[in-house]
């Protein structure tokens, strides 16, 4: 038996699978320390309410109806018309349920856009997708349906007091040329938890349209909904940016929903998609979600109790980091959202791969930064100086983990 190259291609045993497979593993082996994975935190305010939300929805038919009806392929209709008046009233955008396509996670959102603007095109051209700033998220990086569909500049680091340090887009570098598809960037980053700035991000809108391609933000852990960005941030939509969003970081990765915000034609091709690969994209989520909006509580929720939330987290953990580990040995991303901390072990001796190899021989789990520069053309040694680390546990397994970290960082001093 053998695959096709697309079989090929979307079977291989990636770096990536292996680390999560590793994540996996660890989430099964008793007192591992799991600092790796991107699950949001159970968040018992908001699981009381999810429950009682589903208790409701299930005694008055809702939940049924959602479960026993396809949707169209474009999403739940109900929710499209909820969500284009919240964030028309909201944030002032000229949009209707037109703009607004459902997909099974933003995940499968990136699959579509991705190979919609790169790839092979009928003239015999060829394009690609520009990461104006990495490091960038994991998950972008095997999602073409050809080899090498990424590219990506490295960014400016400005270092800032306290052992803090923060990227900027390289607009000197940053080539966009007529093999750009589209331009992509997760705004908060993950794995930085960077928010590139409001002027960062009206210079790429700029360019983008300049260049008559697409810009692609993808909104995961942004405003107004989730709402984990704690730096002042003001949410941009226009007919040429194409905004992702989910429901993963709300609190309900099981429900497979993400959210594209789009021009007409674009919407119309995703919906197309979407027919033609899944039928429709499941209703759970959107039936909850539209429920949420419909009593004023998705908004009140996030900004009311899942930002506080994530910000007390963070900060407690940095501040266990800075018990451990001192700016010399460790400088620590400004954390602006997004739920990962990006931490930068400068001149370590050692890479940060074989470092998790020996924080997993200890039980403790954390991402090595080379995964996070899909695209990038060049070596370049900060990628093996750094690594992400998911502030959301419980704070003893935080600090527990912690401790081992800075043990092995002195270690690896120690041997140099
Ligand atoms: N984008 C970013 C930046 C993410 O961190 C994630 C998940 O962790 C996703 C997209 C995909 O999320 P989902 O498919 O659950 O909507």
């Amino acid at each position: 038996m053998t695959f096709s190259l697309f079989g090929d291609k979307f079977t291989r045993h990636a770096g990536i699978t292996r680390l999560m497979e590793d994540l996996n593993d660890g989430l099964r082996t008793p007192g591992a320390i799991m600092l790796g994975g991107g699950n949001p935190a159970q968040i018992p305010a908001m699981n009381d309410y999810f429950q009682q939300l589903l208790a409701q929805m299930l005694a008055n038919g809702k939940m049924a109806d959602a479960l026993c009806n396809y949707d169209g392929p474009q999403g739940k209709s109900e929710l499209l018309d909820v969500l284009a008046q919240m964030l028309r009233s909201e944030l002032g955008w000229d949009i209707t349920s037109q703009n607004i396509a459902l997909t099974n996670g933003s995940q499968s959102a990136f699959f579509y856009l991705f190979n919609l603007f790169a790839g092979r095109y009928a003239d015999g051209s060829s394009k690609k997708v520009l990461f104006p700033l990495a490091p960038e998220y994991i998950g972008y990086a095997d999602s073409g349906l050809e080899e090498e569909l990424f590219v990506s500049t490295r960014p400016n680091i400005e270092l800032l007091p306290e052992g803090q340090f923060k990227y900027h887009v390289d607009f000197e570098h940053l080539h966009i040329g007529p093999d750009t598809g589209m331009i992509c960037v997760s705004r908060p980053t993950n794995p930085t938890g960077n928010v590139i700035t409001d002027e960062e991000l009206i210079k790429l809108d700029a360019l983008a349209n300049q260049h008559g391609i697409p810009l692609v933000i993808d909104n995961a852990y942004g405003v107004p909904f989730p709402g984990i960005i704690f730096s002042e941030a003001r949410p941009l939509w226009n007919p040429n940016i194409i905004l992702c969003m989910s429901l993963s970081k709300l609190g309900l990765p099981g429900s497979r929903c993400g959210i594209i915000i789009a021009n007409e034609k674009i919407i119309s091709a995703i919906s197309n998609m979407n027919g033609i690969i899944s039928l429709a994209p499941g209703g759970i989520g959107p039936t909850m979600v539209c429920e949420m909006i419909k009593r004023n509580d998705l908004l009140r929720l996030s900004e009311t109790v899942i930002k506080p939330f994530y910000y007390q987290r963070v900060q407690q953990t940095i501040a266990t980091l800075r018990r451990y580990l001192s700016p010399e040995r460790c400088l620590i991303h400004k954390p602006e959202g997004a739920i990962f901390l990006w931490l930068w072990f400068k001149d370590l001796p050692i890479s940060t791969e074989l470092l998790y190899q020996r924080l997993k021989k200890r039980g403790v789990l954390m991402v090595p930064g080379d995964y996070f520069f899909p695209g990038l053309d060049k070596p370049w040694p900060h990628t093996h100086q750094c690594m992400r680390m998911n502030y959301v546990p419980e704070p003893e397994k935080i600090e527990a983990g912690v401790k081992i970290l800075a043990e092995e960082i002195e270690r690896a001093w120690a041997e140099a």
